[in-house]
């Protein structure tokens, strides 16, 4: 049902849910939602009831997971920062059962039965590397939920960054958090690059039908595995280790990011070209050696194709 409340369209709990299960989400996934509140329209019951509705149709055996990322922005406090990445990520942060991994700058919010496996550790390592929140959604073959938004923020993206390991991943930033203890530390991290290049893959999982899609009021809803993602982007990457970087002239992280790429192509050609020359020089010795002791047979051109016979 569409209510009409002035002239916007209110939409339901109950569309929503019939949305969700429609592109096939359903009880005991595992997923991760990227979204946008105000890509609906509007909501009756606001991020709340869209909360609501993830939680009922996964069930309590399914695990509902949230970036909930701060990008260092101030001092991280795990049980303070608010979430800068929407309001339906805030309002699952601020779930009562949420656990939020310590990560930070780039920490998820999770509810449900895997909450606590997906959380934990996440700040001993990269925001995106094994053992962070969402390569163990990777997995724990969790599907990607994007509601109102594209590739541009697919997080687990950054995943098959980190899995082809690619010469970018690098790049640093000074951080500051409340430990444990509740004392504010300082740590050099490092930091994820720039996302708004994701779109490529669309094409690659286009072409494999992996995405299923419908309209949920305003908002485009779609559905897809996170390892169709992870695997488009290491597809893209296998082709050009700059293929998920973006064409904006103004990005100065993909243009950083790009210099690495190129020095790293640099440093391994020099190495071919080095490696090349020794084995010249190695020959050039050989034959010398085998000039001076007479050993060398000369032979005319044509006697390497005379048959034995
Ligand atoms: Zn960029």
């Amino acid at each position: 049902m569409l209510y009409v409340v002035g002239d916007n369209l209110m939409v339901t709990g109950a569309q929503i849910e019939a949305g969700l299960r429609k592109i096939g989400l359903g009880r005991g996934d595992v997923v991760v939602v990227h979204a946008s509140l105000s890509s609906f329209g509007r909501v009756k019951g606001g991020a709340q009831t869209v909360v609501g509705v993830l939680l009922e149709v996964i069930g309590a055996e399914g695990t509902l997971i949230v970036p909930t990322f701060t990008y260092g922005l101030g001092v991280f406090d795990p049980g303070a920062s608010p979430s800068v990445v929407g309001a339906i990520s805030e309002a699952v942060r601020t779930h009562p059962n949420a656990l939020r991994s310590l990560h930070p700058t780039h920490s998820v919010a999770a509810v449900g039965e895997l909450a606590d496996v997906i959380t934990d550790g996440h700040e001993k390592t990269h925001a995106f590397a094994r053992g962070s929140a969402l390569f163990k959604a990777l997995q724990a073959r969790a599907k990607i939920l994007q509601l109102g938004v594209t590739h541009t923020s697919n997080s687990i993206i950054h995943v098959a960054e980190e899995i082809a390991g690619l010469p970018y991943l690098d790049r640093s930033g000074l951080v500051r958090f409340k430990n444990p203890q509740g004392k504010v530390v300082e740590k050099w991290l490092r930091r994820p690059g720039c996302s708004q290049g994701f779109d490529v893959i669309e094409e690659i999982l286009d072409s494999q039908d992996a995405i299923r899609e419908t309209m949920i009021g305003e908002c485009r809803a779609r559905l897809m595995s996170a390892r169709s993602v992870v695997d488009a982007a290491l597809e893209a990457l296998k082709f050009d280790p700059q293929a998920l970087l973006c064409e904006r002239p103004d990005c100065e992280v993909c243009a950083q990011a790009r210099a690495m790429v190129e020095a790293t192509e640099a440093e391994k050609l020099d190495k071919e070209i080095i490696d090349l020359a020794e084995e010249e020089e190695r020959m050039r010795r050989i034959i010398e050696n085998r000039l001076s002791g007479g050993e060398v047979k000369f032979f005319d051109a044509g006697d390497e194709y005379t048959s034995p016979n």
